[in-house]
């Protein structure tokens, strides 16, 4: 390989900074994605360099993650938090204090791997000003999110043009899904190309907990049917619909069942906000007698919980990927899923778990009681889901191919950039 292409590569995640702690406010997937195909490509020979916009002064500039992967904050707009809804007004100084990044240090990026649809014009504009190579994830359509959603934000016609403009012009885009490759052929265009490469988890740490010894640390009855959410609060989350379905669970009231919804949240913000409603939902059902809010679970006790939980429940409205559902499935946890977007991809119904009709309470319920009555089943499901994760799903084996797919755009002639837009 000659200078020009050299495995150098900037990760571009604009609103999800790869450093942070998980789990809270817009901090969630996308950011644990980012990391990890940082960290991973780095261990494969790559300089990966991760761009994200500082929120706060009190964030360190450079974080440097391991010798060839480091996350920088470029100070664009505000040093504060904003709604990535909010966001886009700041992009042309994010490229501009990018490319100072770069003359500064003497680096021109050959290829820029951009994230979500804000940082997708991040990287059209360094393919257009330089000729970087771009390869974006979308994370979240919005021709399929505001299918979902009642409040349309204002930035809704800029953001639709802007993921059209970046499917027909990018060098490759990353569907995580075939049903998210599908979508983006009948919402959004025909023209461009998409692989499907999968998101990924780490095998070594999810499924590394025995239950027993998972329920001991966290001082879980050995006896109680656990039912388990993990993920942001959000209302596309459809936590509520998994509070309804464990109130009208035949279990409940007959056995000990223990309903966890683990998530970070700040009060005043919108994660707040519906943690909130939840938990009032909880105290108008009953329920907080066997219902716990552990907060923001850290990526170090993540295994323990999904070790100790008889059942995951991921009840979104719609889902891109869901890095929950093969969390708990690495970890030999079955999966009650909403039969939407990625998940019908991940989770194979009666095998590793079922597909539920989205927002449909009844099915929710006699899905989870159909795990919980029957702990044979629950066993045979949770091994199936580890193997299959092992399969299809680990990290080592998505940044393999990440890795092959850079290789080979890196040797192909750069294609027409799209044009500017601001
Ligand atoms: N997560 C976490 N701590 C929490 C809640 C969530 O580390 O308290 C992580 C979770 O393990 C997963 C990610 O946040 O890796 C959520 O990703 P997912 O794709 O399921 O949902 P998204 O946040 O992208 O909508």
């Amino acid at each position: 390989m000659n200078s020009t292409t050299e495995k150098r590569i900037a990760l571009i995640s604009v609103h999800g900074d790869p450093a942070i702690e998980i789990g809270k406010e817009e901090a969630g997937g996308q950011n644990v994605y980012v990391r990890q195909v940082g960290e991973s490509l780095a261990l494969l020979g790559w300089k990966v360099d991760m761009f994200s916009r500082k929120v706060s002064a009190d964030q360190e500039t450079i974080v440097q993650h391991s010798r060839n992967c480091r996350t920088i904050r470029l100070t664009a707009g505000p040093v504060e938090f904003v709604p990535r809804d909010n966001g886009f007004k700041y992009l042309p100084e994010f490229v501009e204090q990018l490319l100072k990044f770069q003359r500064v240090n003497g680096i021109t990026y050959p290829l820029v791997h951009s994230n979500y649809w804000l940082s997708s014009w991040v990287g059209m504009q360094l393919k257009a000003i330089q000729g970087s190579k771009q390869v974006h994830t979308y994370h979240s359509l919005g021709a399929v999110k505001y299918n979902t959603i009642d409040n349309i934000p204002l930035v809704a016609n800029q953001r639709l043009a802007v993921e059209k403009q970046v499917l027909e012009t990018a060098e490759r885009i990353i569907a995580t899904s075939p049903q998210e490759k599908q979508h983006m052929r009948s919402l959004v265009s025909s023209k461009g190309e998409v692989d499907i490469i999968p998101c990924g988890t780490d095998i070594r740490r999810y499924g590394s907990v025995e239950p027993q010894a998972a329920r001991a640390q966290l001082g879980i009855d050995p006896e109680a049917k656990v039912v388990l959410y993990v993920g942001r609060f959000d209302r596309r989350k459809g936590i509520e619909t998994l509070v309804r379905a464990v109130r009208e669970s035949k279990l409940h009231g007959s056995q000990k069942v223990q309903l966890i919804i683990g998530g970070g949240s700040t009060p005043g913000n919108s994660d707040g906000r519906e943690r909130d409603r939840i938990e009032q939902i909880v105290n108008e059902l009953g329920m907080s007698e066997f219902t716990t809010f552990p907060g923001q679970l850290s990526q170090e006790i993540l295994p323990a919980y999904y070790a100790a939980a008889d059942v995951c429940v991921v009840p979104s409205h719609y889902e891109p990927f869901g890095l929950v559902a093969i969390e708990a499935m690495a970890s030999g946890t079955p999966v009650v899923a909403s039969d939407v977007g990625g998940l019908q991809f991940t989770v194979v119904h009666e095998k590793t778990g079922l597909l539920v009709p989205p927002q449909d309470v009844a099915a929710f319920s006699t899905a989870i009681d159909r795990i919980l009555i029957n702990p044979e089943w629950l066993n045979e499901l949770g091994k199936a889901g580890r193997k299959c994760v092992i399969n299809k799903f680990s990290w080592d084996g998505v940044a393999q191919r990440l890795d092959e797919l850079y290789t080979q755009l890196l040797e192909q002639p750069v294609k027409e950039p799209a044009l500017l837009t601001t």
